[in-house]
């Protein structure tokens, strides 16, 4: 049952990041062997890939295809709103947080019409909002919805905020980048237009591409949307299909590290297993953190499995470059935060860690407390109130 979990080599912090992430041996030893882009081996491996990669999104997946693209994560969002939507056509972009706000940063590069439901930095958008704003303006084709918004580690309402745009009309993007291959993403479910993800999240490659999965009918009928070269989803997508090659050089040992990825992924029992792994992760840490007197950003109901956010302590003995560099020397690499209102930082739960790995990390947080002369790791009142804001608001839209 337990998946074999390889420490990071000798030497080398875990990463506690959202991606680039720890990476198994077997991973970074795919890496070793040199390949030919045109070479049928190649071509074969990126027909597996793409098949493998459909095969997590369940019934319905026939209507699908999938394209990867070189690039990181960002370029895959800004691929596939410059290749989905059309010139003429109008985004809703649901924000909360530094992803939803780059998406609509990508818009402006892109000149084409938006609007943007800012939330902040961690209330959720919820399906209700979405319906609202799309009966008053049918100018709106698309919406474009943050998975997990990565920045707070929230775990967005996807599935309400699918039903709201379906009910309208409306086409579905989604940016699944931090969250695809551990939380369900099934297309029969959701019947998005096209989301995104990338070689080195929840499957645990490096970095270095991303891919597109996409109903095949939007794939053929996005000629001539990109306003991109490179970034054309459509082209790359033709191309692939004719060639089975890749338009320009892929990253050939990253396409290999992910394969082997992949193929531990599935061993260690797909989306839900993987899934699995990462709410262990996840309730080892937050438990820990919290024995400690660390407060979580967010109420557990918004707690995703992916990275949490935690607020740094009042304490005036607590400072963050010294608890950064006193975690790195223990083993483990911090994330700092990216909230505008308190000072916080996180700790990822994605990668080649387990409970145990956790348990380490809080042992190391508890120690590096009392070696900065910190007495209570309690958060200062004003990041509670802003956490009991986001109760009271969720509660009433609850009730
Ligand atoms: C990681 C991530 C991206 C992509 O970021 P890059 O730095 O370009 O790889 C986009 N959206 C979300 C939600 C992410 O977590």
């Amino acid at each position: 049952m337990a998946h074999p979990i390889t420490a990071p080599m000798l030497g080398e912090p875990y990463l506690l990041t959202p991606g680039p992430l720890t990476t198994s041996w077997d991973v970074k030893q795919a890496m070793l062997k040199d390949w030919g882009s045109w070479d049928h081996d190649f071509r074969a491996m990126t027909r597996d890939m793409r098949t493998r990669l459909l095969s997590l999104i369940g019934v319905g997946s026939e209507a699908y295809d999938c394209v990867p693209l070189q690039g990181s994560g960002s370029f895959l969002v800004e691929a596939m709103l410059g290749s989905f939507v059309p010139q003429d056509g109008k985004v809703l972009v649901l924000a909360n947080g530094a992803y939803g706000q780059r998406a609509a940063q990508t818009m402006d590069y892109l000149g084409r019409d938006h609007i943007v439901l800012d939330k902040g930095d961690y209330m959720p958008p919820r399906g209700g909002e979405v319906a609202n704003i799309l009966a008053a303006d049918p100018a709106i084709s698309h919406v474009l919805a943050i998975h997990c918004e990565t920045s707070s580690g929230i775990l967005n309402p996807i599935q309400e905020i699918a039903a709201a745009t379906h009910a309208a009309g409306r086409k579905l993007l989604i940016d699944s980048m931090s969250a695809f291959g551990a939380i369900p993403l099934e297309a029969s479910d959701l019947c998005y237009t096209a989301f995104v993800s990338s070689a080195n999240k929840c499957i645990e490659g490096v970095p270095g591409f991303g891919f597109v999965i996409a109903k095949t009918a939007e794939l053929a009928a996005a000629k001539g949307n990109s306003h991109s070269l490179c970034l054309d989803v459509h082209a790359q997508w033709s191309v692939m299909n004719k060639t089975g090659q890749w338009r320009f050089t892929p990253p050939t040992h990253v396409v290999a590290a992910f394969m082997t990825a992949l193929v531990a992924h599935t061993a260690e029992g797909g989306v839900a297993g993987r899934g699995a792994r990462y709410a262990k992760n996840r309730d080892v840490v937050v438990a820990g953190m919290r024995s400690l007197g660390f407060e979580t950003l967010l109420d557990n109901r918004w707690l995703s499995p992916i990275i949490v956010t935690f607020f740094c302590p009042k304490d005036p003995a607590f400072v963050f470059e010294t608890f950064y560099e006193l975690m790195k020397t223990k083993g483990f690499i911090i994330y700092p935060g990216k909230l505008t209102v308190v000072a916080s930082f996180r700790v990822g739960c994605i990668g080649q860690m387990d409970e145990h790995v956790m348990t380490l990390v809080v042992a190391a947080a508890k120690q590096a407390l009392n070696e900065m002369g910190v007495i209570s790791a309690a958060p200062p009142a004003a990041a509670l109130d802003e956490r009991k804001k986001l109760t009271e608001i969720d509660d009433k839209e609850i009730a």
